[in-house]
This record gives C-alpha cells, structure tokens and sequence, in this order.
C-alpha cells in the first residue's frame, strides 16, 4: 500500500516537471528570456558561493576570483535583458490593426466580425 502510493507520487512529481518544463520551453523563445535566465543563473551561482565560501569550502582567492566573473556574467546578462525588453514592443509584421468597418448600408459603425448590422440589419460581407 505505502509502495503503491509513493509510486503515485512520484508519477505525479514526474508529470508536473514534465509539463512544467513543456510550458518553460513555450514561453523562452525570446533573447530577452535568455538574457534575464542567465542573469538569474549567475546570481544563484553568487549566492551558492557565498555560501560555501562563508563555510569555508572555498579559499579567498577562489571565492574572490569566481565571484568577480560570476557578476560580470550577472550584469552583461542584465543589459541584454533591458536590451531584449525595450526592443520588444515593435508589432510582430502580419499583425497589424485591421481598419475600422462600417456598414455599407447605413454607414453605422461597426466594432466586430457582425454577421448583421446592429442598426440596418443588412447582411455584411465578411472581413477580409
Ligand atoms: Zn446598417
């Protein structure tokens, strides 16, 4: 019985990494992403070797060297993030605002893909 439910656990551990990391891949498809996954990457590394250095693991030398390289990484990882960001908000091509309809009957402004127009009721042709 404990076999059994510990086994069920794992599956559902194993599944939700699975999807997580599905989902993870989805989303870092842009360099900004990238960039900001790095930067978190070598804070986490500064953290981790404050540690160990603060436990005695590492000599001052090493500490100081590591350190030194891992904030560079942090910090050129931090531009190109900014960097990534402020290019972003140019308007992927193909995706620009279609232009205002209106219908050809009464002129009455329409907001959608109206079948009908909301004032007339004439049948208007679809968007192109
Ligand atoms: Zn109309």
């Amino acid at each position: 019985m404990t076999g059994f439910v510990l086994f069920g656990s794992i599956l559902v551990v194993l599944l939700v990494t699975i999807i997580w990391a599905a989902i993870r891949s989805g989303e870092d498809t842009g360099a900004s992403l990238d960039a900001a996954e790095r930067r978190d990457a070598a804070i986490e590394a500064l953290r981790d070797l404050e540690l160990e250095y603060r436990t005695g693991k590492l000599r001052e030398e090493e500490y100081r060297s590591t350190r030194a390289r891992l904030e560079r990484t942090a910090i050129g990882a931090r531009d190109a993030a900014a960097q990534g960001r402020a290019e972003d908000p140019a308007p992927a091509p193909g995706k620009a605002p279609a232009p205002p309809r209106s219908c050809p009957e009464c002129a009455t402004a329409l907001t959608g893909d109206e079948a009908f127009c909301p004032a007339c009721g004439i049948g208007l042709p679809p968007r192109a």
